[in-house]
């Protein structure tokens, strides 16, 4: 393997993720859920290699990146020396990068358009890589924002499901900035429950123990756990 990692980091790293696995359990034993329904997603983009080794040294296994290309980057070499690891992209996808995207990635949680939902059928078959796919929702109906509107969230699962017989694990969404994340986050879990779908992804570094009490089956962190993200250009 390389280098050893700078001993500062792997404290860093390790005492964040001990901490965010702390408030994860207490949010959930105020609800008296079991934390074991609950996983990390450790949302590693922007941070370089390094950092995600110092995390996967930890024994963390779960990752979250949002652009293909670089986890692709980072994550071929990683993945060869962690071949345990478990990648969710939570990003938007082009279906030109889709077969990129199923090549690498182990859950696709952004799934929200019917020619991408096509997509990924046909080149998991091609690679007899049938992933776990989450569909995201548009909660806030935000214009610039990715996922399917709330009106149209059930044909859609359907859609996904009937024509395209993808594996719909769960939904995901990302609450608009300056709304109350819990009134998107119940709203989610509403969509899921009446679809008969169990995985919720949502919560954030800023609202994560909120969405643990409502029902997320993972939480997406990233500055919990690695820090502020450097600044890209
Ligand atoms: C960056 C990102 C996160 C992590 O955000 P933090 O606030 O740093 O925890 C979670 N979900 C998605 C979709 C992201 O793009």
């Amino acid at each position: 393997m390389s280098v050893p990692l700078d001993p500062d980091l792997s404290v860093r790293i390790a005492d964040n993720i001990q901490a965010v696995h702390q408030r994860m359990s207490k949010a959930a034993h105020n609800v008296e859920r079991n934390i074991e329904g609950v996983s990390l997603v450790a949302v590693s983009k922007v941070h370089p290699s390094d950092t995600i080794r110092a995390a996967l040294e930890t024994g963390h296994r779960v990752f979250g990146e949002n652009r293909v290309q670089e986890a692709g980057e980072k994550w071929s070499n990683l993945k060869a020396d962690y071949p345990d690891v478990c990648l969710h992209l939570i990003g938007p996808l082009q279906t030109n990068k889709v077969r990129d995207a199923v090549a690498l990635f182990d859950v696709i949680e952004t799934v929200d358009r019917p020619k991408l939902a096509s997509a990924l059928a046909d080149e998991m078959a091609k690679q007899s890589r049938p992933l776990p796919c989450f569909v995201q929702i548009n909660t806030g109906e935000e214009p610039q924002k990715a996922g399917v509107l709330p009106a149209d969230s059930d044909a859609f699962i359907s859609t996904c499901r009937d024509t395209h017989g993808l594996n719909i694990a769960g939904l995901m969404c990302i609450p608009p900035q300056d709304e109350e994340p819990a009134l998107h986050f119940a709203f989610l879990r509403e969509i899921a429950t009446r679809n008969g779908i169990a995985g919720l992804s949502m919560g954030m570094s800023a609202d994560f123990e909120t969405a643990i009490e409502l029902g997320a089956t993972q939480v997406r962190l990233g500055t919990a756990v690695f820090g502020e993200r450097p600044k890209t250009q």
